[in-house]
């Protein structure tokens, strides 16, 4: 088998993770290469918007008082003490260190923000997004000497006397040995895997969930730490949410209104959640995913469309439609649905006209509206509680559903890691040489997302990981970190 050069240290993955512990194994005066399978870098970090840190110096400046303490406890509270504890601290100790890295590198930063209501502000954004941050560390990477290939895939992970000792890559067409003593494995999950996300998830891949942002994520790096013999953590873990059927990348005002805190029905015509679960994302991808098929539809009528035209949304979209916006297409939308969006969007002069379009059972639909008409006259939900400023009846003279999915943005572990990143076995020793962090690594949540309190915590994960497993690898080395 060819050889290339032998390097000090590998990564596995050109994503936040990866790339971080690049720029700092580069600069700490290490060898490095990054490997990408796919033709292009970024993973799925070319998405992000914002990242978590708790007492940054952007938070100071704004007075925003929340500490790593506080932090840190809302994490492991959140997670029932399921998460790392060390690992945890160890994460939202270095998140606030990271927002100046990030800077002084070149990532510029304009806020910080939360799109929770009520939550503490710990979500720092990126001007633009995640591309910006994939573009300045790939720069500061190579800048520092660092070597980046392109569609070349990681095949294995090389042990030899029980430390590593480098990757089998496959460059233009043939397998190459790469040397190494070190290396960070941050393939970024494995959301495209149908077999793995039925096996530890239960759910049916493009059936009752849709994954975003993901490309060719076969859980590459966690079976090959697995099979040189890491322990797996949190691998069942995934971010998920409640949305429209918007193509991905487009954005409609329906898409909009899917998921304000109006009537939401499961697709037997049944009121599921108090739907204020969708200023949590994660608690709002749990509900929708316990639906048959992970579907179901958004109820509103012709007095709701009017007030987002005139007071606007509550559930704001993205960073660009902060609660407030108007949605002032969304009539015109709702008109051409039956032409452009017939399997979707169903519209009727009644209830049970509507129950028929939707397929469901119109007395139990009735009954869903009637109770729920109800709890908006009395001001008091009786079934699940629902803040009563969110409670607006549905009486026409228009009536509209639009389906709903879940889909999601990741998968949060699988393999097990300690606070230095290093990777552990089945009897928690250390691997040698080998570090994880991003989608590919346990231990920072319970069985859920961590969002309330945290916002931005993915991101933070994956760079802070990648900043961590560089830093300690540099020790490893033998050099400065
Ligand atoms: C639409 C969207 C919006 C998001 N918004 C936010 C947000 O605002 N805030 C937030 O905190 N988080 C957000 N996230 C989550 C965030 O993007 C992730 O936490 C982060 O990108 C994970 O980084 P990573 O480095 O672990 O993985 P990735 O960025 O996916 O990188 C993994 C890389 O490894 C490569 N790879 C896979 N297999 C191999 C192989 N065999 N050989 C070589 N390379 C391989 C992949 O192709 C990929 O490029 C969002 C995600 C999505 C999808």
């Amino acid at each position: 088998m060819r050889r290339l050069v032998q390097y000090d240290a590998l990564a596995f993955g050109s994503g936040a993770c990866a790339l971080a512990a690049a720029v700092t194994l580069a600069e700490g005066g290490a060898k490095v290469a990054v490997f990408e399978k796919q033709p292009t870098i970024g993973g799925t970090s070319v998405n992000f918007r914002g990242t978590f840190a708790a007492e940054s110096e952007m938070q100071r400046r704004k007075c925003i008082s929340y500490s790593r303490d506080e932090a840190f406890r809302n994490i492991m509270e959140y997670s029932h003490w399921l998460a790392n504890p060390r690992l945890v601290r160890a994460i939202v100790d270095e998140s606030s260190k990271t927002i100046p890295w990030l800077q002084e590198r070149g990532i510029v930063f304009t806020d910080v923000v939360t799109n929770i209501p009520g939550a503490p502000q710990t979500y720092h954004l990126v001007a633009n997004s995640g591309e910006d941050v994939v573009k300045a560390l790939s720069a500061r990477a190579v800048e520092k000497g660092a070597t980046i290939k392109t569609s070349t895939p990681v095949k294995e992970i090389i042990m030899e006397g029980g430390s590593i000792a480098g990757l089998i890559v496959t460059e233009n067409g043939e397998e190459a040995r790469v040397d190494a003593r070190v290396v960070v494995v941050a393939s970024g999950g494995y959301a495209n895997n149908a077999e793995w996300i039925k096996k530890y998830t239960g759910l049916d891949l493009d059936v009752n969930l849709f994954p975003v942002g993901n490309e060719g994520k076969m859980g590459d790096g966690i079976r090959m730490a697995h099979d040189i013999g890491a322990a797996s953590e949190g691998i069942h873990v995934i971010e998920m949410l409640r949305t429209g059927r918007d193509r991905p990348g487009t954005m409609t005002e329906i898409g909009f209104a899917v998921v304000q805190p109006d009537l939401w029905v499961n697709n037997r015509g049944i009121r599921f959640c108090d739907e204020t679960v969708t200023f949590d994302d994660t608690s709002m991808g749990n509900a929708s995913i316990k639906q048959d098929q992970g579907c179901g539809y958004t109820i509103f009528d012709t007095s709701i469309v009017r007030q987002l035209a005139e007071r606007g949304i509550d559930k704001a979209m993205a960073l660009d439609f902060p609660p407030g916006s108007r949605l002032l297409n969304l009539a015109r939308e709702l008109e051409e649905a039956p032409t452009t969006r017939p399997d979707e969007v169903y519209q009727a002069d009644s209830i049970a006209d509507l129950a028929l379009l939707m397929h469901v059972d119109a007395s139990t639909l009735q009954a869903t509206v009637d109770d729920y008409n109800r709890y908006c006259d009395q001001g008091h939900d009786e079934l699940f509680a629902k803040n009563p400023r969110y409670l607006r009846p549905i009486r026409g003279p228009r009536f509209y559903a639009v389906k709903t999915q879940t889909v999601f943005l990741g998968t949060m572990g699988g393999i097990k890691i300690n606070e230095k990143m290093e990777v552990v076995d089945k009897k928690n020793r250390i691997v040698p040489g080998l570090y994880a962090g991003g989608f590919d690594a346990g231990g920072m949540y319970g069985d859920s997302y961590s969002i309330k309190g945290s916002t931005g915590l993915s991101s933070c994960f994956a760079m802070n990981s990648g900043r961590l497993a560089g830093k300690n690898a540099l020790l490893y080395l033998g050099k400065k970190s």
